[in-house]
C-alpha cells in the first residue's frame, strides 16, 4: 500500500517553570491556558513559553558548564511575564509594587527584560533553578516544542498575579490534589505535566531526580501511547486519511479490562507499534475485552482484522457499520444506541462507563462514546482536533450530522473531546457550538452564492470555498452536496438533475 510519509514539524525551543511554595506543605503553581490559544487551549500546564531572540543576550551567572543556560533565562522571563514572579539575585530589594510596575512596563513593551534587570541592578542566576527532564512533543502533533522544565521556589515576599490573556487563571495546588482532579476528569494535562505532578507527589525536594528516573517508562511509551487521562490511552497511528490529518487516533480505554477503539492503520509498521502497546498492557496484567469501531471509513478499520486475529479479540460496532464492512471485517457484536460498556479497575476502585451514542451524519452507523464518570466524549469523526469533518452523501447526511452535534450538547458534562484525528480538546462545549455555527455559516454562504446565480455544486464551491485550496475542492463539493441535500429536505431548494434552485 502506498504510504504517505509526512515530515514531522521541527520542535521549537521552549522552557517551563515548576514554581513551588511552602516547603512544609508544598504546593505547585499550575495555570489554565486560555481557550483562545491554538495549542492546548484550556489545558492545565506550568507557566512557560518559547525562546525569544533576545534571551541569549541576557547575562546569567553560574552558567559554567551549562549548555542550557539560555533556556533557564527563558524560564525566568516567562514566569515573570505570565505570573509576575521575579527570580533574580538582588530582587529582595524591590517592593512588590515595584515588581508589579516593572512587569506592566515590560508587558507594554516599554522596557525589555534585559534592560529591566540592568536598571534595577538584578542578576539572573542559573543556580536558582533546578533542572527537571526535557520533553519533546510527539511527532504527530501540529505544533511541537522541545521543552526544558525547571523548578524554583517562590521568592520570599512575592506572590503570583495572573493577568487574563494567554492564561485564564493560576492556582497553587498540592500535587496530590492536582492528580486527583486529573483522575476525576476535571482537567486536561499533557504527559510531562502528569510526570512532574506524579514525581512531586512523592515529595518536592528531590522530585527532579525522581522525575528523571520514575518516568522513564512514560517517556519510553510516549510516542506509542499517550495517557490523556487516567485510563484513556491514545495511540496516534499513521493512516491513509484526509489532509491535514496524517494519523488516526486509536484509543485504549479502561483499567483491568480495556477496549481498543479504531485501530485504523493498514500499515505494517503502525500495526506492529500498536501490537507493542497491547503487549505492554497485557504484561501489566490487563485484559483486552474487545475492539470497537466508530464507523466504516478505511482509516478507522484498517488494522482491525490484524488485531482481532492476532489477539483473538471480538469486534463490536453499530449494525449499519457491521453490514457495510462485512466483506472486510467480521463484526461479532452489535452495539446498540444508549448501551453502556463498563470497565473497571480493582486497585483504584474506578469504573469507566462508556455510553454508546449513535451519531450519524459523517457516516450512517457512526458511534460516539461518552464516559460518564469523567465526562470524556470520544467523538470518532463527528468532531476532530484539526482539519474538517467531511459530510459526503450518500453516506454523509447534514441534517443527521447537525442532530448528532446537538445530541452532544445535551450531555450533562463534557470535560474533553477525544477525536478520531488531532489533539484532544478541552473546551468541549464551545468547540461543538463552533462546529454547528460553522455549518450554518456555510449554509448561509451557499444560499448567497445561489442568489448570485450559482446553481450547480461546482459553481457553488468556487463561490463559497475561497478559503480552501483548489486541491480540496472535490471534497468541498461533497460538503456542498450535503448542504444542498439538507436545504432540499428543509424545503428551501429544489433539485432538477444537477441543477439546484432556491425556492425562497
Ligand atoms: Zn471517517
Amino acid at each position: 500500500m502506498n504510504q504517505q510519509l509526512k515530515t514531522p514539524v521541527t520542535p521549537r525551543d521552549a522552557a517551563a517553570m515548576i514554581l513551588l511554595r511552602d516547603p512544609e506543605d508544598p504546593k505547585v503553581l499550575w495555570v489554565k491556558r486560555a481557550r483562545t490559544l491554538a495549542f492546548m487551549a484550556n489545558y492545565h500546564a506550568f507557566p512557560g513559553g518559547q525562546r525569544d531572540a533576545e534571551d541569549a543576550e541576557i547575562p546569567i551567572i553560574n552558567d559554567e558548564g551549562l549548555e542550557d543556560a539560555v533556556m533557564r533565562t527563558v524560564a525566568i522571563r516567562e514566569i515573570f511575564e505570565e505570573a509576575g514572579v521575579l527570580i533574580a539575585r538582588g530582587v529582595e530589594k524591590l517592593s512588590t509594587e515595584k515588581i508589579a510596575k516593572l512587569r506592566r512596563a515590560h508587558s507594554a513593551d516599554e522596557i525589555s527584560f534585559k534592560d529591566l534587570l540592568e536598571s534595577e541592578g538584578l542578576e539572573l542566576d542559573a543556580a536558582l533553578l533546578k533542572e527537571a527532564p526535557r520533553w519533546v512533543t510527539p511527532p504527530h502533533m501540529p505544533r511541537r516544542y522541545d521543552t526544558r522544565f525547571y523548578s524554583a521556589w517562590l521568592p520570599e515576599g512575592q506572590d503570583i498575579e495572573i493577568i487574563p490573556g494567554e492564561l485564564e487563571e493560576g492556582e497553587w495546588i498540592r500535587p496530590d490534589e492536582a492528580l486527583k482532579r486529573w483522575v476525576d476528569g476535571d482537567c486536561l494535562i499533557v504527559t510531562p505535566i502528569f510526570a512532574a505532578l506524579q514525581a512531586l507527589s512523592g515529595g518536592v525536594h528531590d522530585f527532579a531526580d525522581r522525575m528523571h528516573a520514575v518516568n522513564q517508562d512514560q517517556r519510553d511509551h510516549l510516542e506509542k501511547r499517550v495517557e490523556m487521562r487516567y485510563g484513556f490511552y491514545l495511540s496516534p497511528l499513521r493512516t491513509p486519511t484526509i489532509p491535514p490529518a496524517t494519523h488516526t487516533n486509536c484509543y485504549i480505554v479502561g483499567g483491568d479490562e480495556m477496549v481498543v477503539i479504531d485501530p485504523g492503520s493498514p500499515y505494517d509498521d503502525q500495526q506492529e507499534m500498536l501490537d507493542e502497546v497491547i503487549d505492554q498492557f497485557i504484561d501489566e496484567g490487563r485484559k483486552i475485552r474487545e475492539i470497537i469501531i466508530t464507523h466504516l471509513h478505511p482509516d478507522h478499520i484498517g488494522g482491525v482484522a490484524h488485531l482481532a486475529q492476532k489477539y483473538n479479540l471480538p469486534v463490536a460496532a453499530h449494525r449499519l457499520t457491521a453490514e457495510a464492512i462485512s466483506d472486510e471485517v467480521q463484526v461479532d457484536r452489535i452495539i446498540e444506541d444508549g448501551e453502556t460498556i463498563t470497565l473497571s479497575e480493582k486497585s483504584s476502585g474506578l469504573d469507566w462507563r462508556l455510553r454508546a451514542m449513535w451519531t450519524p451524519g459523517h457516516a450512517k452507523g457512526h458511534l460516539s462514546f461518552y464516559e460518564e464518570r469523567t465526562g470524556s466524549l470520544l467523538t470518532g469523526d463527528c468532531v476532530v482536533g484539526f482539519g474538517t469533518v467531511v459530510i459526503a452523501p450518500p453516506e454523509g447526511n447534514m441534517n443527521d450530522y447537525l442532530d448528532s452535534l446537538r445530541h452532544y450538547l445535551e450531555l450533562p458534562r463534557i470535560t474533553a473531546l477525544m477525536p478520531g484525528h488531532g489533539p484532544v480538546i478541552a473546551d468541549a462545549k464551545r468547540k461543538i457550538e463552533e462546529y454547528i455555527d460553522h455549518r450554518f455559516e456555510r449554509e448561509r454562504m451557499i444560499i448567497e452564492a445561489m442568489k448570485g446565480g450559482a446553481s450547480r455544486s461546482d459553481q457553488i464551491v468556487k463561490a463559497v470555498y475561497t478559503d480552501v485550496p483548489q486541491t480540496m475542492h472535490q471534497l468541498a463539493e461533497l460538503s456542498v452536496l450535503a448542504h444542498l441535500g439538507k436545504l432540499e429536505s428543509d424545503g428551501l431548494v429544489k433539485r432538477i438533475d444537477d441543477d439546484y434552485r432556491l425556492c425562497i
